[in-house]
C-alpha cells in the first residue's frame, strides 16, 4: 500500500496533540481532524486511491458509496471518484439518519458506507440501516482510519465490544489509530493540572 497514514495526518496538521474533551465526554491527548487531511484534494485522492485498491482487490461488488453527513462526505466522495461509483449521503433529521435532496436507492442496490474515521461505527451503521429500509443491500464499510474498536480487513487485532459494525461485513481502512481515552476522573492530563478543551475551540 505504501502509505504511512499517521505521517500523512501529521504533515497535514491533522493529528493534534493537547488535552481534548471528546464528544463522548471523555478526554484524550490526541485528536484527529480529518477535514484538514482532505482540504488538499490531491492528498485526499492519494488516500482514497489506496483505499479503493484494497476494496477492489477484495472482489466485493459495489454500485454506490454512501456517507453519513457531515464528516464522511469528503472521504466518501473521493472514494466514489477513485472507484468510479455513484455517491450519495445521509443526514440526520430530528435525530434520525435519512436520505434527502432527491437521493434514492434501488431495491437490491449494493452500497458501501464510507466514513472519514470509524470509532465505534455508530453513524455508519445508522446510515446503512436507513438505506436498508429503502431496499438497498449494504455490502461493507470503509474509512480512512480505524480507531481500533472494529476490525479492519487485513488486521488480526480483535474486535472490541464497543464496535457496532456488523461483524460479518468487511470493513476497509488504511490503518489503525489507537489512542488512550480517559474518563475525566481518571485522566492523567487533568491530574497534571491542565484543562481539557473541545477541539476547534482554540483555532484547531
Ligand atoms: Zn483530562
Amino acid at each position: 500500500m505504501g502509505i504511512d497514514l499517521a505521517q500523512v495526518y501529521r504533515d497535514a496538521g491533522a493529528l493534534l496533540e493537547g488535552h481534548f474533551l471528546l464528544s463522548s465526554g471523555n478526554h484524550s491527548q490526541y485528536y484527529l481532524q480529518s477535514a484538514k487531511v482532505l482540504e488538499d484534494p490531491a492528498r485526499a485522492q492519494l488516500l482514497t486511491d489506496a483505499l479503493a485498491q484494497m476494496i477492489s482487490e477484495s472482489g466485493i461488488e459495489i454500485d454506490t458509496i454512501c456517507s453519513p453527513a457531515l464528516g464522511g462526505i469528503l472521504a466518501g466522495y473521493e472514494l466514489a471518484r477513485s472507484l468510479k461509483k455513484r455517491f450519495i449521503f445521509t443526514e440526520r433529521v430530528k435525530g434520525e439518519m435519512t436520505l434527502r435532496r432527491g437521493f434514492s436507492v434501488d431495491k437490491g442496490e449494493r452500497v458501501l458506507i464510507c466514513e472519514d474515521i470509524i470509532t465505534t461505527g455508530g453513524s455508519a451503521l445508522e446510515a446503512g440501516k436507513a438505506l436498508e429500509r429503502d431496499g438497498a443491500k449494504i455490502v461493507g464499510f470503509a474509512a480512512l482510519a480505524n480507531r481500533g474498536f472494529c476490525q479492519r480487513v487485513g488486521s488480526e487485532k480483535e474486535i472490541k465490544p464497543e464496535c457496532k459494525l456488523p461483524h460479518e461485513l468487511p470493513f476497509f481502512a488504511l490503518d489503525d489509530f489507537e489512542f488512550e481515552i480517559y474518563e475525566p476522573q481518571a485522566c492523567p492530563l487533568c491530574k497534571d493540572g491542565s484543562q481539557a478543551y473541545k477541539p476547534g475551540s482554540r483555532g484547531n
